[in-house]
């Protein structure tokens, strides 16, 4: 490699540790760069990585005006609005909730008022958050009527946007909160005291299901198994 070559890895790599830097505390996972890319001059090798994360910002946003004018399932009936999901391209972890409630469907956020402020310290216990590193969404993207459970059609009428998202955001691990989401994600009707505690694979992804945060506030026994989830949930990030 000559004195160019080595400028532009050199070069690249300083701009991965300021975007790192601004983003959050840990390196970001990325695929190796190419043999090729890195040997073009610096100037046309930002300008590329620059665009590939600005086309999948550009389709992210494509496919949140979709979900805001979906009508696929009866859920659009009673909703105020879609909530297609809020965080950072290239996450370490992407939180699946299962649907709006009362607060997300008049804000159009997903995990906001009381179990989304803690949701935010679960984060932030293990040195995340939603402003640097995380993602956050639900199985269905409107809310159901009373909070009842969505129903199997409306998950799988929603299904492919969230499919969507996983390809688009690129997660390293997916955080499964609360049962319908760990059912789904797993394919199983196990509960979700059941689901919890262990790895799963998703998506080809490392997965791990714990309690919805709404619950844990009705249910202070399950703080402990929480922390017991989150702990796991860091190890595969730092392994
Ligand atoms: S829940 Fe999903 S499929 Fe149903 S209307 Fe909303 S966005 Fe469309």
């Amino acid at each position: 490699m000559n004195m160019s070559h080595e400028f532009a890895g050199a070069f690249h790599e300083l701009t991965l540790l300021a975007e790192d830097f601004v983003r959050g505390p840990y390196r970001q996972q990325r695929e190796s760069v190419p043999e090729q890319a890195a040997q073009q001059s610096p100037e046309p090798f930002v300008a590329a990585h620059t665009a590939v994360v600005g086309d999948r910002s550009e389709a992210r946003r494509l496919l949140e005006q979709e979900i805001l004018a979906c009508s696929l399932c009866p859920l659009s009936g009673g909703r105020t609005q879609a909530v297609p999901g809020v965080g950072v391209l290239d996450p370490l972890v992407m939180v699946i909730g299962e649907g709006p409630g009362a607060e997300e469907d008049r804000l159009g956020a997903p995990f906001v008022g009381p179990a989304g402020r803690y949701l935010d310290d679960w984060l932030r216990a293990i040195e995340l958050s939603r402003e640097a590193n995380v993602y956050i969404t639900n199985v269905v993207k409107c809310r159901p009527p009373g909070n009842r459970d969505p129903e199997p059609a409306e998950i799988q009428a929603c299904r492919p946007y969230l499919e969507r998202q996983i390809e688009l955001v690129r997660p390293r691990v997916i955080l499964a909160a609360g049962r319908v989401a760990a059912q789904f994600l797993t394919s199983s009707e196990l509960g979700i005291g059941k689901l919890r505690g262990r790895e799963h694979r998703c998506y080809g992804l490392p997965m791990v299901a714990t309690y919805h945060p709404s619950g844990v506030l009705r249910n202070p026994d399950w703080r402990r198994p929480v922390w017991e989830d989150l702990k796991l949930l860091r190890s595969i990030l730092d392994r």
